[in-house]
C-alpha cells in the first residue's frame, strides 16, 4: 500500500522554510517526496502545513499524584495521557521519570496507544538529593519503588555506577540524573549534589552500557558540573549564567519553560544558552497536568526568542540530534519514518498549534484526522 498525501507544504525545521510538494508513505517510512507523485490512496491536505511529528523531551507520563492512590492508577491514568499526545501530533517522548519498561512493552504489543517511548526509569541521586525523596515525620517515602522502579540513590563513585546498572538492568534507555535538587532546594541553599567524581562516574558507567544521561539542574553550578562530566542534555536550567552555559557547548539544554511559569531568570537562561550557541531541544516536563504540555512550551520557546521556526526545530530535528535518532525521524524526507503532523492551514503561528492540529501519523498509521 502506497499512500501519497498531496497538496501539501512541507516544513522543513533546519531551513525554517517550506515547499509545496506531495509525499508517498510506504509502511512506516516516508518513501518520497516530490511533485506529481502516485500511489494506491491519495490525501488531499488541503494546502495545510505538513511537519515532523513532535519530540518531547522531557516529560512525565506516569507521574506520581499528591494524594494517595493505588500503585495501578497511576499507570492507568498515563493510558488516555498518551493517547492524548499523539492526538495532539507527539510522536516521541523521553520520559523523564516515572514510565517503567512496561509501557513500552505495552504500547509495543497494542493494548494502548501513544507516542513512542524513550524511558529511564528513575533519576539518580546521591542522599539527600533529588532522588531521595525525605520527609522529617515519615523518613524516607519511596512512593515508586518496585522492582521495575529500582532504587536510584547512590554514594561514591561506586556506588553511582551501580545505581546505573539497576536501571539498564530494568529496561533505561537514557539516564537521568537529579545534578541539583527542586527549585525550592536551591532557593533555600538546602541543596545536596553530587560530587564531580559522583558525576563523571554516572556518565562514565552509561557510556559503557550505551546510554546518555541528561541532568536536571537548577543552578549554574550544578549545571556546569553535570556539562563538564559529559551528560547529553541539561533540563530546566532556571538560573544559567555565562559560565554554565560555556561549559554546555556540547550539550543540548532543555529549558521546559511551561512547568516554571513565568520566571524571569528562567528567560534569562535562555538567552544566554541562545547568545552563546547551545543547542536548544523542547521538553515540556508534563506530568499529568492536562493544560500543560508539549504545544504549550512551542509557544513559550517562540515568546522566549526563538520564534515560530526554531520552537518547531527544537520540537523535531533538534531534539531528534539530541536523541540520537536524527537517521530516523525529526524531519520530512525519504527514508525516515513516516511521523507526520498536518495543519490546517498553512501557517506556522505556534501560539496557536492546539487548535489546528488536523491529522497525525505514526510510523505511517493516520491516528488522527479532523471530522
Ligand atoms: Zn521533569
Amino acid at each position: 500500500m502506497r499512500t501519497v498525501l498531496a497538496n501539501a507544504l512541507v516544513f522543513d525545521p533546519d531551513s525554517g522554510t517550506a515547499h509545496r510538494n506531495d509525499i508517498r508513505l510506504v509502511e512506516d517510512r516516508i518513501e518520497a517526496v516530490g511533485q506529481g507523485l502516485d500511489g494506491d490512496e491519495r490525501i488531499d491536505c488541503g494546502g495545510g502545513l505538513l511537519l515532523p511529528g513532535l519530540i518531547d523531551c522531557h516529560a512525565h507520563v506516569a507521574f506520581p499524584r499528591a494524594e494517595s492512590l493505588p500503585r495501578s492508577a497511576r499507570i492507568l491514568e498515563a493510558v488516555p495521557v498518551l493517547r492524548r499526545l499523539l492526538d495532539r501530533g507527539v510522536t516521541t517522548v523521553r520520559d523523564a521519570w516515572g514510565a517503567d519498561a512496561g509501557f513500552k512493552h505495552a504500547l509495543g504489543e497494542g493494548w494502548i496507544t501513544g507516542p513512542d517511548l524513550i524511558i529511564s526509569l528513575r533519576q539518580l541521586s546521591p542522599t539527600g538529593g533529588l532522588g531521595d525523596a525525605w520527609e522529617p515525620d515519615l523518613g524516607r517515602r519511596d512512593r515508586l519503588g518496585d522492582p521495575s522502579l529500582p532504587d536510584p540513590v547512590f554514594d561514591g563513585p561506586d556506588s553511582a555506577r551501580a545505581a546505573v546498572r539497576r536501571m539498564v538492568q530494568a529496561g533505561a534507555d537514557w539516564i537521568k540524573l537529579g545534578a541539583s535538587g527542586s527549585l525550592r532546594s536551591v532557593q533555600t541553599g538546602r541543596d545536596i549534589t553530587a560530587t564531580d567524581e559522583e558525576l563523571r562516574a554516572v556518565v562514565d558507567e552509561a557510556r559503557r552500557c550505551g546510554r546518555d544521561v541528561m541532568a536536571h539542574a537548577h543552578s549554574a553550578k550544578a549545571a556546569t558540573a553535570a556539562a563538564r562530566a559529559g551528560v547529553r542534555s541539561i533540563e530546566h536550567g532556571v538560573f544559567l549564567d555565562e559560565e554554565a552555559v560555556n561549559a554546555m557547548r556540547d550539550c543540548w539544554y532543555v529549558p521546559t519553560l511551561a512547568p516554571i511559569h513565568n520566571n524571569e531568570a528562567h528567560k534569562n537562561s535562555v538567552r544566554l544558552a541562545m547568545k552563546a550557541g547551545v543547542r536548544i531541544a523542547a521538553g515540556s516536563d508534563m506530568a499529568m497536568r492536562p493544560h500543560l504540555d508539549l504545544l504549550e512550551e512551542l509557544r513559550l520557546l517562540k515568546e522566549a526568542g526563538l520564534g515560530d521556526e526554531g520552537a518547531v526545530k527544537a520540537a523535531t530535528s533538534e531534539a531528534a540530534r539530541l536523541l540520537r535518532l536524527d537517521d530516523d525521524r525529526g524531519r520530512v524526507e525519504p527514508g525516515l519514518r513516516a511521523d507526520l503532523l498536518l495543519l490546517r492551514d498553512a501557517t506556522l503561528d505556534v501560539a496557536a498549534l492546539p487548535d489546528r492540529v488536523h491529522s497525525v501519523w505514526h510510523n505511517g498509521i493516520r491516528t488522527r484526522s479532523a471530522p
